[in-house]
C-alpha cells in the first residue's frame, strides 16, 4: 500500500482535494479528524480517559464528552492539551492502522491521508510522501471567513496559531498551490494524480 499523507495549514484546501481523490478519481482517503473524533466517542476507551484525567467539567449534561469545553481547557494550557495528545494520539495511530489493513485486505494500492497535523506531530513514518497544499493567505482569510462565519480578525488568528508554510514545505515532497477555480483545482489533482499514480503504482 502506497500512502500519500496530504498536509496543510486550516482553509489551504485539504478537504476539497480529499473529496476529488475520493469521488472523481476513486482513491480511498482516511481522515485523521474523524479519526479523532472516533478515538474519543460516546463510550471508548479514549472518552473513559479523558474522563479520568480531566474530570466533571468536560461532561456534558447527558453525560457525553464535551468537546467545546475540552476544547477550551487544552487552547489555553499547553500541558493539558499534550496530556490530551497522550491520549488521543495512540488510539488514533492504531485506528489508521487498522483502516490501512482493511483497505489493502481489500486490494487497495494507493490511499490519501488527510492529516492536518501531520508535519507538526511528526507522524512521517505512517506516509510514504508528503504532499502540502498552500493558498495565498488572502483566499485562504476569505474561504475560512465565507465558510466559519467568523470575522477577518479571527481567521487570521487561526492561521497564525499554526506552523507556517515556509518551515512546512521542508518537509513536503510535493507542493500543490491551490489559488484557482474549484475547477482548476479538480485539474491540477488529476494532473497530479497521472504522475504520481505513474511513479508508485
Ligand atoms: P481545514 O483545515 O480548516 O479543514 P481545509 O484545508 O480542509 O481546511 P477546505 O475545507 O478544503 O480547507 O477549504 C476551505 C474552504 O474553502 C471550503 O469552504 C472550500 O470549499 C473552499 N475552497 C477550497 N479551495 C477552493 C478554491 N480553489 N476555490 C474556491 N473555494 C475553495
Amino acid at each position: 500500500m502506497f500512502i500519500m499523507g496530504l498536509t496543510g495549514g486550516i482553509g489551504s484546501g485539504k478537504s476539497e482535494i480529499s473529496k476529488i481523490f475520493s469521488k472523481n478519481i476513486k482513491i480511498s482517503v482516511i481522515d485523521a479528524d474523524l479519526l479523532a473524533r472516533k478515538a474519543v466517542e460516546t463510550g471508548s476507551e479514549g472518552e473513559k480517559q479523558i474522563f479520568k484525567f480531566f474530570g466533571d467539567s468536560v461532561i456534558d449534561e447527558g453525560g457525553r464528552l464535551d468537546r467545546k469545553v475540552l476544547g477550551s481547557i487544552v487552547f489555553n494550557d499547553r500541558s493539558k492539551l499534550e496530556i490530551l495528545n497522550t491520549i488521543v494520539h495512540p488510539i488514533v495511530e492504531k485506528l489508521f492502522y487498522e483502516k490501512v489493513k482493511h483497505l489493502t485486505e481489500k486490494g487497495e494500492k494507493f490511499v490519501l491521508y488527510d492529516c492536518p497535523l501531520l508535519i507538526e506531530e511528526n507522524l512521517f513514518h505512517q506516509v510514504n510522501k508528503v504532499l502540502l497544499v498552500r493558498a495565498p493567505i488572502e483566499d485562504r482569510i476569505y474561504r475560512i471567513i465565507q465558510r466559519n462565519n467568523i470575522s477577518r480578525e479571527e481567521a487570521l488568528k487561526r492561521i497564525k496559531a499554526q506552523l507556517d508554510d515556509e518551515t512546512k514545505e521542508k518537509h513536503a515532497d510535493y507542493i500543490f498551490w491551490n489559488d484557482g477555480t474549484l475547477d482548476e483545482l479538480k485539474a491540477s489533482v488529476i494532473h497530479l494524480w497521472e504522475k504520481v499514480s505513474k511513479i508508485y503504482l
